[in-house]
């Protein structure tokens, strides 16, 4: 194989990309000047070398320092009462720029598949009983906002039966889901404000 035919392999390997697109790829990289195509190498390695994830949260974060926490996290300005719990940080970067939550967030990192149930995947079940165990006392609400997809209300019922565990006992912590608004089948994604404002105040109760 030559240098061109593992170029075209790398790119062959991103997610939606074939090997007549991956060979285009690697074509445009050959005709760019010799210095676009160094800042291209440094920025891919200086964006996997800055970026980890909130200890917290879990939200994707690119840092140069040795900072453990998000920004919200680590702000003090929001409601640390107030946990919720979404699929992606597509989401999160969603309701962020509604301005409708002050919360904190959960990144659960995917939905279950509904066809094997009890697999875990990568999704963080056990990252999130850990992040409710650690702080009992802290939060007084935790609210599921999980897309309206089969596969995302699937995942809301199998959370809510997990974690009835930690939210018996002596501090028991509510878990609400989103209200009205939201339409079914819908990913969280592409909800606008007004509905993201509605789904939320008219969040109900699960127990
Ligand atoms: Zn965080």
């Amino acid at each position: 194989m030559n240098e061109f035919e593992k170029l075209a392999e790398q790119f062959r390997a991103f997610p939606g990309v074939g090997r007549r697109q991956a060979e285009r790829f690697a074509h445009f990289i050959i005709r760019q000047k010799a210095d676009s195509v160094e800042a291209l190498a440094s920025l891919l390695l200086m964006t996997k070398k800055s970026a980890h994830f909130c200890t917290l949260c879990g939200r994707l974060v690119f840092s140069t320092t040795e900072e453990n926490l998000c920004s919200i996290c680590a702000s003090p300005h929001r409601d640390s009462s107030l946990l919720m719990i979404i699929e992606k940080d597509a989401d999160l970067n969603h309701i962020e720029r509604s301005g409708v939550y002050n919360g904190l967030y959960f990144v659960l990192g995917g939905v279950l598949p509904m066809r094997s149930e009890g697999a875990e995947s990568n999704v963080r079940i056990s990252e999130l009983e850990q992040r409710l165990k650690d702080a009992t006392d802290d939060f007084k609400e935790v609210i599921l906002a999980l897309s309206l997809t089969p596969e995302g209300e699937f995942t809301s019922s199998f959370l809510l039966k997990k974690l009835s565990d930690i939210r018996s006992g002596k501090n028991v912590i509510p878990i609400t889901v989103l209200g009205r608004g939201l339409s079914v089948g819908s990913e969280l994604e592409y909800s606008d404000r007004e509905t993201l404002r509605h789904a939320l105040e008219s969040r109900r109760r699960t127990t």
